[in-house]
């Protein structure tokens, strides 16, 4: 018999009592107490009997059982931390990509074994309940999945930390293709609910916007105040994040936006029933849906009022909530980080001045000096039309006393500005919060930047610009402010659930603890020079492919060659990140075998995989996506190619079709454009599942080269200082159309109308972008890029020499856990001491 955890009971004090006693560390497990307890959830929870339940019941009913066992471990941790009072950081981030859930809380609670096994005892496949689950997709691309895998690393490291963020009804739209042209569909990820989540509407606070300031006499004080014009009440979502088998539970806590009562009810009993179904929607819209861009921003009313939403209710459930009543706020730094993901909850910094000043009547200095302690804000970007912006207009309308203290924060930054550098009006300009063209605005970065206790960017490479590039006059005003943490993956994830059979290898090699110390893959180094080791290995490659065939077979339709080297590009949509080099590769090699140049048989057979969605606004985007698609089609279909060249293009990349890809992966494309990919992470999954690199000397690709050495690593194109000069030289792509006679033809094949049934206009604004307009260089790159890839396939010939590589890419990559990067923020910006 399994010993449940103890649980509360209702009564406060005995709850305290039994919380007191709840075992710390995990319960006696058993395969007849999991079959107990599952059968329980399945009869009382959903109402069910084993014979009568659905695929979803059982799956709800797993997913209890797997939160029974580690509901004790939550409660304790939640107890702890009231009881310790030690400082501890809340991650903001208006993004989460979280993935599937159900997986990864059994591998942490040690379960997996066990839950198969009683599953098995039902007649119940595990992994058939593995697939009811709908992801939750409540992020675009990179940003949203580092915010995931730093909370799985701070509880793996027993760090307490809080994330907040957005319950978005909707996350990040499930695509698909008619046409090869992509259509968005909403996620409904809700639809059924969710077994992980636990809302507490009767902890809801209450978030005001709109209205007006005043100013009053307090006591002979002048002091300002806001009126605010509406409210909405913001509802907590509770989740666990449990760390990896060590008894430890934090919490996400996301918010989801609800009409208030009072609101609600004074225009319903004034008899107009519409508007008060009208205004409820109003409310509930703000947290309804996840805004679809990726790096840029997109100036939207909505967008600000989410982001306000979720800082504000976030804010005050630290204040209000978590810290005792009587709690001295001029110790504030002493108990709490914010960490800034991005510019987008940068709106929390007047808002915590807003919260001292007004209503906890603190004078300005003191709270000034309190705030600045207890930000630090997280860049994402090099790319200047990411820096977000809020014009002046639609904040001050929205939230009217925060403009006022914004540009309070600006003014005095401004005489400090002044006092250092002097009348320098054109420094002034430029390094104010405000900026005057084209509209009057707030530059969120500034803002993030001047209140910050630290300000990181997110590779070596991407931190040194920021400084010489981004914000120069910043890192001589702030001297020591400026760091850099490059970013990392979780292991547990991405290698430990992604690629089940290398873990197996590693594990059989090292021993278990490579999963919570990742540079310990080191060690595999010298089982690279083992011919056995090297054999096994391609067996752990060879499964994967076939997993993945079996996958993309079910879910797409699609066959995956024997044989063929597995070249991926799976990221969002962009066009820095350079998806067209990667089809201008492929359509070179389709021409010079339609045209007789190449014969069919001397191509290294090769499938490019591509997963990406597009920004739904964004068309050049999209018009790639379908230059891909119509690429695919004539390309798989055309029999002189012998079978030798495909090109796959499953719809709709996510956490849970990236967890199938990248462990199937030989070669990994990092190829954007060098100086604009912040540091990408995708290239960390890639290296850690022994998928060899080409790409760019960019982002944490460098970092990444460096580690793995230059000999397993396919670099190409022009360094960033060499993208500068030509940029300034101006950049003229039709100088490099006319200089390769194989880029010439493969951009004139696709402007013949080859790939789009002889309609030369579909494919036009993407050539002519390329030929006249494009800021990414592609056509200045591709003649290395077609280059180095002669030598990718050379080096794929000698399957054993490549995997010697691609095992020393395995062992050389450990640094890129999310855990080291954790370690990261700990020692130079958070300064949280060790947990309890
Ligand atoms: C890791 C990941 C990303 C980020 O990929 P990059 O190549 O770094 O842009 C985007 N989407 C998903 C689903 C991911 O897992």
């Amino acid at each position: 018999m399994p010993e449940k955890p103890t649980l509360a009971s209702e009564s406060a004090t005995r709850a305290t009592h039994a919380l007191a006693l709840a075992p710390v560390t995990a319960p006696a497990s058993t395969v007849d107490g999991f079959v107990r307890e599952f059968l329980q959830n399945l009869n009382f929870n959903r109402g069910v009997a084993l014979s009568t339940s659905s695929a979803t019941d059982r799956y709800f009913a797993l997913a209890y059982t797997v939160r029974d066992y580690l509901m004790a471990r939550w409660l304790e941790d939640l107890r702890r931390q009231r009881e310790v009072q030690a400082k501890g950081v809340a991650y903001l981030s208006a993004e989460y990509l979280l993935g599937r859930q159900l997986d990864n809380n059994l591998l942490a609670s040690g379960l997996t074994d066990i839950a198969s096994e009683a599953l098995a005892s039902c007649g119940i496949d595990l992994d058939d309940l593995r697939q009811q689950e709908v992801e939750p997709g409540l992020g675009n691309g990179g940003l949203g999945r580092l915010a995931a895998c730093f909370i799985d690393s701070l509880a793996t490291l027993g760090v307490p930390n809080t994330g907040y963020g957005i319950r978005y009804e909707y996350g990040i739209f499930r695509q698909t293709f008619e046409d090869g042209q992509q259509v968005e569909q909403p996620d409904s990820w809700l639809a059924y609910g969710s077994p992980w989540e636990f809302p507490h509407p009767e902890a809801a606070q209450t978030i005001s916007f709109g209205g007006h300031t005043e100013t009053y006499d307090d006591g002979g004080v002048q002091r300002s105040r806001w009126v605010p014009g509406w409210n909405v009440q913001a509802v907590p979502y509770n989740y666990m994040v449990p760390g990896y088998q060590n008894g430890r539970v934090n919490t996400l806590r996301l918010w989801s936006a609800k009409a208030t009562n009072s609101f609600d009810l004074r225009v319903f009993n004034s008899g107009d029933y519409e508007e008060a179904v009208r205004a409820q929607t109003f409310a509930e819209n703000i947290s309804k849906v996840l805004y679809p861009e990726d790096s840029t921003p997109q100036g939207k009313e909505l967008r600000l009022q989410q982001q306000y939403f979720f800082v504000a209710a976030s804010i005050k459930d630290f204040l209000d909530v978590t810290l005792p009543k009587d709690f001295d706020l001029t110790k504030l730094p002493d108990r709490i980080i914010f960490q800034l993901n991005d510019t987008h909850p940068v709106i929390a910094v007047p808002e915590l001045m807003r919260v001292l000043v007004d209503e906890k009547k603190m004078e300005w200095e003191d709270a000034w000096a309190i705030t600045q302690k207890c930000f630090a804000y997280t860049c994402h970007t090099l790319l200047p039309e990411a820096l977000e912006v809020w014009s002046v207009d639609l904040l001050g309308h929205l939230l009217p006393r925060h403009l006022e203290i914004i540009y309070r924060i600006n003014d005095d930054f401004l005489d400090a500005v002044r006092e250092r550098f002097g009348d320098d009006e054109m420094r002034i300009r430029d390094m104010s919060i405000i900026g005057e063209h084209p509209v009057r605005s707030v530059r969120m970065a500034y803002l993030a930047t001047v209140a910050g206790a630290k300000v990181n960017g997110v590779a070596e490479l991407h931190s040194q610009l920021l400084r010489e590039k981004v914000l120069p006059d910043f890192d001589e005003f702030f001297p020591g402010k400026f760091t850099n943490v490059t970013n990392g993956v979780t292991p547990r994830r991405f290698v430990r659930l992604a690629n089940p059979e290398l873990s197996a290898l590693i594990t059989d090699a090292l021993g278990s603890g490579w999963v919570t110390d990742l540079e310990r893959l080191r060690e595999l180094e010298t089982h690279a020079e083992d011919p056995e080791f090297r054999a096994r290995f391609a067996e752990v490659k060879a499964a994967n492919k076939r997993r993945l065939s079996a996958v993309l077979r079910e879910r797409d339709g699609f066959e995956v060659s024997d044989g063929h080297m597995l070249d991926v590009m799976v990221k969002r949509l962009h066009e820095y990140k350079r998806q067209m080099l990667k089809i201008l590769h492929v359509v070179t090699q389709y021409e010079s075998v339609i045209s007789g140049r190449v014969v069919a048989a001397d191509l290294q057979p090769r499938t490019a995989i591509f997963g990406a969605k597009a920004a739904p606004g964004y068309a050049m985007a999209k018009n790639i996506i379908h230059l891909i698609n119509a690429v695919g089609s004539v390309v798989n279909a055309d029999t002189r190619l012998e079978g030798r060249l495909k090109v796959l293009f499953p719809p709709n990349y996510n956490v849970t079709l990236a967890e199938r890809v990248i462990p199937a992966a030989d070669l990994s494309e990092q190829i954007s454009l060098a100086g604009k990919e912040a540091s990408g992470t995708g290239n960390m999954k890639f290296a850690l599942n022994g998928a060899l690199t080409i790409g760019t000397d960019d982002g944490a690709n460098v970092e990444i080269r460096e580690l793995v050495g230059d000999e397993n690593f396919f670099l190409f194109g022009m360094s960033e200082p060499e993208v500068e000069a030509l940029w300034a030289r101006g950049y003229k792509p039709a100088e490099f159309y006319q200089a390769d006679d194989n880029l010439r033809r493969a951009l004139d094949l696709i402007a013949s109308g080859a790939f789009s049934r002889g309609d030369r206009s579909t494919f036009e604004p993407i050539v002519s972008n390329l030929l006249y307009d494009d800021r990414f260089m592609v056509l200045a790159d591709y003649s290395s890029y077609i280059a180095e890839q002669v030598k990718v396939d050379a080096a794929y010939a000698d399957q054993d020499a490549w995997n010697r590589s691609a095992i020393l890419n395995v062992a050389r990559t450990g640094f890129f856990s999310s855990d080291r990067s954790m370690r990261d923020y700990i020692d130079r910006i958070w300064h949280t001491p060790p947990s309890f």
